[in-house]
């Protein structure tokens, strides 16, 4: 009896989309890997029909059912919708881990060219500033909340390791911006400086994010491994992605307990659409990772071969520097084909192992604390009032409150009590209330009745509780 075959949704997409998605599934058809593919849609048209999410339900129960994705870039179109498709489909399917592997390729000229490059980011795909939470606080500021969560944190860098380990690599650096951001940055840097001792075969070293970026531009070889939060991480493999002959040679996978998405960085580059001048490489690539992720790794091995080929032989697509007889998207595609089976000179196959992803957890995850006690509040206003007479004010209000106001700050700034500088200031004011007696614990109670009696007298819009877990302070100081 022939084995069923792995049926893969796939979404042509937007744009270029449908286009580099026919190249790659008429190359994973020449494999002759068992699999058979479910088109769905989803992005601008769906938007069009009124589909707010641009996923409509078909593609979902199909995703639910194939749980591997192969999709070309979504355009988000102004006007429709509020949210990114692609947001959507990474939140929706909980697809956590955002691998993007680049490498120098054969013919393919860049400023690095001979340096061996070879990098992956590893990115957090679901939280911080991506998780879209925003306010206008009031008329003229804007907040987002950066959320990082303990379970996010362990969860990529346990992807990351097994990722390493996987493609035998020597290291992993875990790039973060912990020295402003103590508490959400922190995070993952003290999660990973935790769980890295459990993979003694790779070095692990913490980096700065920007020192990174600046070391990938200046030393990029050096890198092998790098974790990342959300946006960080969506910054620098567009960077390393640049570094190795641009997006026209990216791939990803998004990967995720249940399911797994495949697709190339770049989007759907409305420009060159519908003219057969698309660079497929990107998403060939992605396909190989999918074909490598269902445990077709000899068919995968042969797809990464045949573009290596490819571009040994000379065949470029219009997108590469210094190219003269640009081969069209069906050109290099036919290449492709063609060279399956042939192995590269310069590169040969790796031998992978399988990724042991991290078993996913039931229920919900929770950090525990053997003592908590909340310390005080920020009570945060929108005032035109000068901070001292804004103080005055509040001090007047809370003069019979088991609280005291202990600091004003203005977009980080402390500007009360005054350290004397000159501070912009905005009409935005985050007050900060603790306990006069300083081992109480402030109860809900005296939360609400300080909140009505400021909120009396000014426009309220924001309150935090400043808790305290295990004795340590959980909240930031200001910047004086
Ligand atoms: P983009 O589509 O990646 O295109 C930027 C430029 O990169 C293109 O104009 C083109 O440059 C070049 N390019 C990208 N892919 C190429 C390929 N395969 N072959 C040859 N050249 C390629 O970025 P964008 O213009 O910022 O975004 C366009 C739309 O895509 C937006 O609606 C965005 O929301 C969406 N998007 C979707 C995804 C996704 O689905 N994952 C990701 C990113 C963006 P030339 O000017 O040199 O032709």
């Amino acid at each position: 009896m022939t084995p069923a075959k792995r049926k893969i949704t796939i979404l042509p997409g937007d744009g270029i989309g449908p286009e580099v998605v026919e190249s790659a599934l008429a190359i994973i058809i020449a494999t002759g890997a068992a699999v058979e593919f479910e088109k769905c849609e989803a992005g601008a048209r769906a938007f069009q029909k009124g589909i707010v999410t641009g996923i409509p339900k078909e593609t979902i129960e199909s995703i639910e059912r194939t749980r591997v994705v192969l999709k070309g870039p979504l355009e988000t179109p102004i006007g429709f919708g509020n949210r990114s498709a692609n947001v959507t489909l990474r939140t929706l399917f909980e697809t956590y881990g955002n691998i993007r592997p680049v490498r120098e390729l054969p013919g393919v000229q860049t400023a690095f060219t001979g340096r061996k490059l070879d990098i992956v980011i590893v990115r957090e795909n679901i939280e911080d500033l991506y998780a879209g939470i925003e306010y206008m606080q009031t008329p003229g500021v804007a907040e987002g909340l950066k959320i990082i969560s303990r379970e996010g944190c362990e969860k990529i860098v346990k992807l990351a390791f097994a990722f390493a380990i996987a493609e035998e690599r020597e290291a992993v650096h875990c790039a973060t911006k912990s020295n402003i951001m103590k508490l959400t940055e922190g995070l993952l840097q003290h999660t990973f400086e935790e769980f890295a001792p459990q993979y003694p075969s790779i070095v692990a070293k913490h980096i700065l994010i920007d020192n990174c970026a600046h070391q990938l531009a200046m030393r990029p070889e050096q890198f092998d491994v790098i974790v990342t939060t959300n946006m960080n991480g969506d910054i620098l493999s567009d960077l390393t992605s640049g570094l190795t002959g641009g997006l026209g040679f990216a791939p990803s996978a998004n990967i995720g307990n249940d399911v797994s998405i495949f697709e190339a960085v770049h989007g759907s580059a409305p420009d060159i659409a519908g003219k057969n001048k698309a660079n497929p490489t990107a998403l060939v690539l992605s396909a190989a990772m999918m074909l490598r992720h269902i445990g077709e790794g000899k068919a995968a091995n042969d797809v990464e071969q045949a573009v290596l080929v490819t571009l040994e032989s000379g065949i470029r697509t219009s997108d590469m520097i210094g190219v003269q007889n640009p081969a069209s998207t069906t050109e290099f595609t036919d290449a492709v084909i063609s060279n399956l089976g042939k192995r590269s000179k310069l590169s040969p196959p790796r031998d992978y192992k399988k990724v042991e992803l991290p078993p996913s957890k039931a229920g919900v995850s929770v950090v525990p604390a053997a003592s908590r006690r909340v310390s005080g509040v920020d009570i945060y206003v929108e005032s035109d009032l000068d901070p001292k007479a804004l103080a005055g004010n509040l001090e007047k209000l809370i003069q019979s409150s088991p609280l005291r106001l202990e600091m004003i700050t203005n977009r980080g700034t402390m500007v009360y009590p005054s350290s004397g500088r000159r501070v912009s200031l905005v009409d935005h004011f985050r007050c900060r209330f603790v306990l006069r007696d300083s081992v109480a614990a402030v109860s809900d109670a005296e939360i609400i009745s300080l909140v009505q009696i400021v909120g009396g007298q000014h426009r309220w819009m924001h309150i935090e509780k400043l808790q305290e877990f295990d004795g340590e302070p959980a909240f930031s100081k200001s910047q004086i």
